[in-house]
């Protein structure tokens, strides 16, 4: 099966309500390449804001979400939230959350169990530091991030995974092509463990310090089904990036 390649954009604690205006008026604005798929990630203050200003065709993203319904607890969002803005993906498992907000393997598994249960789709982040990268032990690192969520899931056909090495993360180094497509593939072999359809069907994307000139060759590697962009998705260029197979 043909995946179809994918795009996202991950605002993290970036913007304003006058930026992210300009943004959506960019995207709106732009001639997208109509075989990628395309998802924003805005902070939880500016979700509905670009969810309402947005072409329909152009997803948005939280994230974050819990894992429990609606009720008593302070600053959380919920999958059902989220559902009534008319807001169909979540980001979970992201670096930053795992490391500064010290979310374990398997709070990001439960969460993301409850958020595809629940109807959600979710960008499921997963990636090794420098240090265990110098080690060898990235295929360690990120079979043992995949395994924990293993462990919850039953459905895969909600999750689009993003490897992104956390040392590539906003630093502006960005993992080789080679580097990416190894890790990609090991990630693909891994999938095997779950079925052949699921390894053939779930898309797995790079993230890392991802720009309008590195994308292209990025791309072309036949385990790389698109990206997720931090810094560059603030920029006009991120169209630039969404449609680098043009
Ligand atoms: C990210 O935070 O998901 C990311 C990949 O950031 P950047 O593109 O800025 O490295």
């Amino acid at each position: 099966m043909a995946r179809k390649f994918f795009v996202g954009g991950n605002f993290k604690m970036n913007g304003t309500v006058a930026s992210v205006k300009e943004i959506v008026a960019n995207l709106n604005a732009a001639n997208l390449d109509p075989e990628v798929e395309v998802v924003v990630a805005p902070t939880a203050l500016h979700l509905i804001s670009a969810r309402e200003g947005l072409r329909k065709e152009v997803e948005v993203a939280s994230q974050n979400v819990y894992d429990k319904p609606n009720g008593a607890f302070t600053g959380e969002l919920s999958v059902s939230q989220l559902a009534d803005a008319n807001i169909h993906w979540t980001i979970l498992g992201h670096s930053e959350r795992r490391t500064i907000l010290r979310e374990s393997d398997e709070v990001v598994a439960s969460k993301t169990k409850y958020a595809t249960e629940n109807g959600l789709n979710v960008i499921w982040c997963c990636g090794e530091s420098l240090e265990e990268r110098e080690a060898g032990k990235t295929i360690e690192v990120v079979s043992k991030q995949l395994e924990a969520l293993k462990a919850q899931i039953n459905d895969w056909s909600k999750i689009v995974i993003a490897y992104e090495p956390i040392w590539a993360i906003g630093t502006g180094k960005v993992a080789t092509t080679e580097q990416a497509q190894q890790v990609h593939q090991a990630i693909r072999e891994w999938l095997k463990s779950v079925s052949d359809k699921v390894a053939d069907e779930t898309r797995i994307l790079y993230g890392g310090s991802v720009n309008e000139k590195n994308c292209g060759e990025l791309s072309k590697q036949p385990d790389i089904d698109g990206f997720l962009v931090g810094g560059a998705s603030l920029k006009p260029a991120f169209v630039d990036i969404i449609n680098c197979r043009l």
